[in-house]
């Protein structure tokens, strides 16, 4: 029987490793690691590697009998081999550095790895962290997913019409705002998703972030029936995400039988038993 992250290949004999960075345990690999992984892949594999949905990466044809070889060579550059079955898959964050992020996840995601990564569970098990509502790392489908959100404030006597806010790329995508040569900036708050990008941009301090928050959804999930998750809770301080996913994750494996992913279970006993 082959082990998790070691997945049964095309061709006899041979085996795909699957493995994520633990050191750093997010979605970022070294420069030294691609070193490693190219390396793996030019001696055991055949020169190419896969990145898997969600952020694995993958090491085809590897010959069974040199598998421990090739695993100890990940190992020692900070990877590890797992990612399959009923382990969670990488828990995952979008990335640090774009321009949209009003709130960095990557630190969180972190601690969650270090406690989740490859931890086995009722069945396979998807959580996924995104820095605004663009949800690039797919929280609204994933059965864990979570989405940082912006208070925001606007005061339009500070403000110098300069457009940014309404016209930028980086400025406000749901025409919650308008902004005219005649009339400062006002805000339409029922449109607003709170997603703090005009705070971001907003060069005078006009639009300022007030309070920062995420919000939890739970049971989507993608495949041949994708579904969409839904929203637990509102704005949940930075102090208690960890505590709530870690309450989402105990629930979860108390309420589920064998095999059974969270999606079929908020489905079958109703979302308000994660209240
Ligand atoms: S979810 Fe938002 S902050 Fe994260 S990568 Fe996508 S656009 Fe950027
Ligand atoms: S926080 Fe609201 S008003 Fe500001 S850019 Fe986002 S949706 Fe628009
Ligand atoms: S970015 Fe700031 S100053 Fe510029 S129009 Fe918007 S609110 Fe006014």
């Amino acid at each position: 029987m082959l082990e998790a992250g070691i997945i049964r290949g095309e061709g006899k004999g041979k085996v795909v490793i699957r493995v994520r960075s633990a050191q750093p345990y997010t979605a970022e690999i070294t420069s030294e690691q691609l070193r490693v992984l190219a390396e793996v892949a030019r001696k055991y594999g055949s020169r190419v590697v896969h990145t898997t949905p969600r952020q694995a990466i993958e090491i085809p044809d590897v010959e069974e009998d040199l598998v421990e070889e090739a695993i100890g060579e990940l190992e020692k550059a900070g990877f590890k081999v797992g990612a399959s079955g009923k382990l969670t898959r990488h828990v995952f964050a979008c990335s640090r550095w774009c321009l949209y992020n009003s709130t960095p996840v990557a630190e969180m995601v972190e601690k969650i790895n270090q406690k989740y990564g490859d931890v086995e569970m009722p069945a396979k098990l998807t959580i996924s962290f995104s820095g605004c509502d663009f949800s690039c790392a797919r929280s609204r489908t994933s059965d864990i997913g979570v989405i940082a959100k912006t208070r925001i404030k606007v005061e339009p006597d500070k403000c110098i019409k300069c457009g940014l806010c309404v016209n930028d790329p980086l400025g406000c995508q749901v025409d919650a705002l308008t902004v005219s040569k005649e009339k400062p900036v006002e805000w339409n708050s029922d449109k607003c998703v709170g997603c703090g990008f005009c705070s971001n941009i907003c060069p005078v301090g006009s639009i300022t972030a007030q309070e920062k928050g995420f919000d939890i959804y739970i049971g989507g999930g993608g495949g041949m029936f994708p579904r969409e998750a839904k929203l637990l809770k509102e704005f949940v301080s930075e102090e208690s995400v960890l505590k709530e996913v870690d309450r989402i994750v105990e629930k979860y494996r108390a309420l589920a039988k064998p095999g059974e992913r969270l999606f079929s279970v908020v489905e079958r006993v109703g979302i308000e038993e994660f209240d």
